[in-house]
């Protein structure tokens, strides 16, 4: 399963929050076998959003937009995802009756706009916070507060799902233009992908669908690399 991850919210852009939303959600996908092929970011503008909501649908099997939901002057995304679905902005019951039952909102507590979803989007109920979340069609929106993102994803993690990946890492204690040789032939001795990433050492990290094949290239490198530690 392909799926890309927007991040939306001009203090993400400006530098004032760290997109801690989007290295969260490429962690849990990756765990699950999900290969993310895309993150990006994106201003509080309605075309922007609706633009790359549509061309990322096409493209992949899933996406996943968190930020700017809400009912607050900045809050388009909802409004976004609507207008790239073709779709109206419409109040929804289910999201009404799930605020006033479980919420402890009455209607009348609630901020103009906080229950619109996109018409005949499924609502997915915010358990740590007010504004809903929703799926329409495989566009999965999510809040922005990294607490109710992460309570939502869990909700709907299941529908999340690839061929389960087996991934070791080394600590090589060699520079890295010193290894070219040991990870050009790994990658030649057997069916892994290989990161290289400098550091404090060098980091390799070898991820393949086959365990045994994993753990055969971790010891042909640990026979030929000078490694510092070893982890996972
Ligand atoms: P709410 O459900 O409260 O309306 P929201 O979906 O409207 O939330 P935003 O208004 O976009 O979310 O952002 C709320 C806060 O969440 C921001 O001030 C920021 O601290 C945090 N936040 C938003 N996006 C991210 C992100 N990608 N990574 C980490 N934190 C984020
Ligand atoms: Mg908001």
């Amino acid at each position: 399963m392909q799926v890309a991850v927007v991040t939306v919210g001009d203090e993400i852009l400006a530098g004032d929050t760290v997109n801690t939303n989007a290295s969260w959600l490429c962690a849990r996908l990756a765990e699950r076998g999900v290969d993310v092929e895309r993150v990006i970011t994106l201003p509080d503008r309605v075309a922007d959003i609706a633009r790359v909501v549509n061309e990322y649908h096409a493209e992949y099997d899933a996406v996943l937009v968190t930020g700017g939901l809400g009912p607050t002057h900045d809050d388009l995304t909802m409004a976004a995802v609507a207008a790239a679905f073709g779709r109206d902005l419409e109040p929804h019951d289910e999201a009404l009756d799930w605020l006033t039952e479980h919420g402890g909102y009455s209607a009348s507590d609630l901020a103009a706009g906080t229950t619109d979803l996109p018409a005949g989007a499924r609502f997915l109920p915010n358990t740590e916070g007010v504004a809903p979340g929703c799926v329409v069609e495989s566009v999965y929106v999510l809040p922005g507060v990294p607490d109710e993102m992460e309570a939502m994803f869990a909700a709907i993690e299941t529908e999340f799902s690839g061929e389960p990946r087996y991934v070791r890492t080394l600590l090589a204690d060699e520079p890295e233009s010193a290894l070219l040789d040991r990870i050009e032939g790994v990658r030649e001795a057997f069916d892994v992908r290989v990161g290289s990433y400098p550091g404090e050492g060098v980091r390799l990290k070898l991820t393949g669908t086959d365990e045994s094949e994993v753990e055969s290239a971790v010891a042909w490198l640990r026979e030929r690399v000078d490694v510092a530690t070893q982890s996972e």
